[in-house]
Parts: C-alpha cells; sequence; structure tokens
C-alpha cells in the first residue's frame, strides 16, 4: 500500500510550543482522523504539511513529493479545506470557478457547477450571504474539484449542525469510494470519526501520543474502574492512563492485560482522548 503522506521528524518551535519530532504516515484508501485539545498542535501541522508556515526540521513527504521542493506539483493533487472555509467570501461561485480554472491545471468547471446544482447555490449571490454549513460545502466542493487524490482538512465539521455535519461526511465518503484517495481530517468532534476515520493519530502538547487503526484502538483498550490496591496490582504496561478520585480509579487499559472477569467496558474515541490528555501517565 501507497502513503499518500509521510511525515518524518517534524519540528517546529513558538515561543511558549513547539511540535516535537511528530511522525507519522497516512496511507492510501484511509480517513485518518487527526485529533487533540486545543493548542495541541493540530493547525500547526497542517500548514507545516501545506507549507505555509517554515518548519525548523524534518521531511514532509505528500504523494510521494517533497512538499517544499515540489510545491506546485504537490498542490495540484491535494485537496485543502480551512477552518474558516478558507475562501474570497466576497466572490460568488460563478468567480469562484474562474478562478480555481486558473489555479489548477486540473480545474473540472462542469463538477464544481455539478456540486453548486446539488447544493441549490445561486451561482450569482456571494458565499459570504450563505449559512457557514453552506460555505463549508462550497468549500470542500472546491476542494474536489481538481481531481485531489488527498484530501486535507482542518475542523471542516466544527460548529455545523448534526445535519450539515452528516452532508459533508457523505461527500466525503463519495470521495472515498476511490480507493487512492485519502483524507487527514483534523476535528474535535469525536463522533463524526466514530462514523468515518479508519485510523486516529492523537497529538498532545506538540506530540503524537498515538497514531493507529481506529478499530484496534477500540478493540485494544477499554475503561476499568476500580480501586488503587486493584490498579497497583495490575502489570504497568497494561494500564496506559489513569485517574484517581477520591471514590476510586478509572483506567485506559490494555485488555489483554486485565484479569479475566475484571469489568473492562468498551472505549469510545472521546473517552481515549480524554484520558490521554487529562489523565495521568502511567
Ligand atoms: P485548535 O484546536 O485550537 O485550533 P491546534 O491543535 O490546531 O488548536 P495550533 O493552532 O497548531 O493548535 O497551535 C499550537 C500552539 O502554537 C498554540 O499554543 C498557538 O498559540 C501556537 N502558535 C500557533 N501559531 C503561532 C505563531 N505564528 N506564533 C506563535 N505561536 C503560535
Amino acid at each position: 500500500m501507497n502513503n499518500v503522506l509521510e511525515i518524518k521528524g517534524l519540528c517546529k518551535r513558538y515561543e511558549g510550543f513547539a511540535l516535537e519530532n511528530i511522525s507519522f504516515t497516512l496511507p492510501q484508501g484511509v480517513v485518518m482522523g487527526f485529533i487533540g485539545e486545543n493548542g495541541a498542535g493540530k493547525t500547526t501541522t497542517i500548514k507545516s504539511i501545506l507549507n505555509l508556515i517554515r518548519r525548523d526540521v524534518g521531511e514532509i513527504r505528500v504523494l510521494g513529493m517533497d512538499n517544499i521542493h515540489d510545491e506546485r506539483a504537490v498542490k495540484e493533487r491535494i485537496g485543502v479545506v480551512l477552518e474558516d472555509g478558507g475562501f474570497l467570501n466576497t466572490m460568488n461561485a460563478r468567480e469562484v470557478n474562474t478562478l480555481m480554472g486558473k489555479a489548477y491545471q486540473g480545474w473540472r468547471p462542469e463538477l464544481f457547477l455539478g456540486y453548486m446544482k446539488r447544493f441549490g447555490i445561486d451561482e450569482r449571490k456571494k458565499i459570504k450571504d450563505y449559512s457557514k454549513g453552506m460555505r463549508m460545502k462550497i468549500s470542500i466542493a472546491s476542494a474536489l474539484s481538481h481531481g485531489a487524490e488527498l484530501l486535507i482538512m482542518d475542523e471542516p465539521t466544527s460548529g455545523l449542525d448534526p445535519i450539515v455535519r452528516d452532508e459533508v461526511l457523505d461527500l466525503l465518503y463519495d470521495f472515498m469510494q476511490d480507493e487512492r484517495h485519502a483524507i487527514l481530517l483534523s476535528s474535535h468532534i469525536t463522533s463524526d470519526l466514530d462514523k468515518i476515520a479508519d485510523c486516529v493519530t492523537f497529538i498532545h502538547a506538540g506530540r503524537i501520543v498515538l497514531s493507529e487503526p481506529r478499530d484496534e484502538l477500540l478493540d485494544t483498550y477499554g475503561v476499568l474502574r476500580c480501586t488503587a490496591d486493584q490498579l497497583a496490582s495490575l502489570d504497568p504496561v497494561a494500564v496506559r492512563a489513569k485517574r484517581i478520585g477520591a471514590f476510586g480509579c478509572e483506567a485506559l487499559v490494555r485488555r489483554d492485560g486485565v484479569p479475566i472477569g475484571w469489568p473492562v467496558e468498551p472505549v469510545n474515541i472521546e473517552q481515549i482522548m480524554l484520558f490521554l490528555t487529562r489523565g495521568e501517565d502511567a
């Protein structure tokens, strides 16, 4: 399987914050949920991939190309959706169509205008006059209309109602029908990732703490509620993170390291994120 994205040893230092040695890979055919608390470093990572900021060290390969040396070729083959929709909001859909036609060799006007028709967009109405959800859908449509193989999205569903979020996920499902495609989807909305992500990469305080297939993650880990003595009796390797309260302990545990019969409950992505960001390392 080919990797569409390979990040090795990425570091970027700001005053008071640093991305430290970020490494992960995204294969073809995979939707990767990129998740972490506010300020964890998601946008900084995405901007580094897009070469919108200069990294300190590290290597980033996109579709087999170096993201700096081959920047033009990379841009042609990726679709980008940023949180604010990234749009010149004073434009209308017709003007976006013209502008994108100039920006991308592979731009397909009929595809973009097809999306506009499907969304019921009046091509002459300025994009800023549409709802946030509609602006996001237009933004995604423009990212999908030049034959991109990799979609990079920074919080595309944040602030959208559940119905529009579902419509956005439908667009992503359609895009993933081609098995060469892949999506890097930064999101806080873990229920969206429960629906669509094949693998999950957690970033916390500028470091990758976990990058694994979602199903493996949910199979491997569980939540154990027990006493402090019970927790202390477990093999430390089995305890990934723990929270100790006045009335007992809660731990994110490897199921295979816990004695049979102990009450290990299923875990979801949101709980894993909470444990890895707010729990104590075991
Ligand atoms: P959010 O979910 O809130 O968007 P994030 O995970 O995307 O968070 P980043 O936007 O990557 O986080 O920010 C990581 C840290 O880097 C933050 O503390 C932010 O203040 C800092 N930061 C980002 N850009 C700059 C900059 N240009 N100069 C200095 N610090 C910056």
